[in-house]
């Protein structure tokens, strides 16, 4: 079955809906890059989604992506690790990725930039922001995220980009705070340009905060 047509009319829509989302907000048309979630679906879907024009995707685990970036050699996407990262793992994801947006503490970043291969630019980065200060959650508590920005800053081989956040959906005005938490580490220095939030479910809310780059799977894939 060719489900080209399937994913070509979900991809429309997404896309449609975030060019919307834009305009409503006032914001910059083409702001908001849409990146693809890939998690769990396969090479073939991946490649389908490039001939459709997609050239962001992001994966949770290191292993299942490698795989399929070993198939897709001949596409130039733009690789991006949004999963949570253990120490094993930061080599291979310095090696192989060309953003990750889920750095939340210092001993990892510090892995990333020594691991990074002289040969490839720096790698980009997010902070994982814990906005709702969940105890169950992994991101860097809003306190301690200016110490450690100021830290990445120093990495030659890391290029610090910006916040990235996953709030519950009881989270009071996620999008808004993590907004005022980049303006405030802008206000001491640092220069920030990405915003990594917004899913299927919310990524309308978080472009009027000021997201720029929406990270959705199910809405373009179909479920996992
Ligand atoms: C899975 C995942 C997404 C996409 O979720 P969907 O519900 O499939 O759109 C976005 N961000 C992160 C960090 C994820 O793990």
């Amino acid at each position: 079955m060719n489900d080209i047509p399937q994913m070509e009319a979900s991809l429309h829509t997404v896309l449609h809906r975030i060019r919307e989302a834009e305009r409503i907000s006032h914001r910059t048309p083409f702001d908001v890059s849409l990146l693809a979630v890939s998690k769990k679906q396969s090479a073939d879907k991946i490649r389908d989604a490039f001939s459709l024009g997609q050239r962001q995707f992001g994966e949770n685990y290191v292993q299942e992506a490698l795989q399929k970036k070993a198939l897709l050699t001949d596409l130039s996407i733009e690789w991006h690790f949004i999963g949570s990262i253990q120490s094993n793992k930061t080599r291979l994801i310095a090696e192989q990725f060309d953003w990750v947006h889920s750095v939340n503490r210092f001993s990892i970043a510090e892995r990333l930039n020594n691991q990074r291969p002289a040969h490839l630019p720096p790698l980009n980065i997010c902070i994982e922001v814990n906005i709702d200060e969940s105890p169950t959650k992994s991101g860097c508590l809003p306190d301690l995220v200016l110490a450690l920005a100021k830290q990445i800053q120093t990495f030659d081989k890391l290029s610090l980009r910006g916040l990235m956040i996953i709030p519950d959906k009881t989270a009071l005005n996620p999008f808004k705070k993590t907004n005022q938490l980049a303006q405030q580490l802008v206000h001491q220095g640092l220069f920030l340009d990405t915003l990594s939030m917004g899913m299927s479910d919310d990524f309308q809310q978080a472009i009027a905060e000021g997201s720029t780059i929406v990270r959705i799977g199910t809405a373009i894939f179909g479920a996992r």
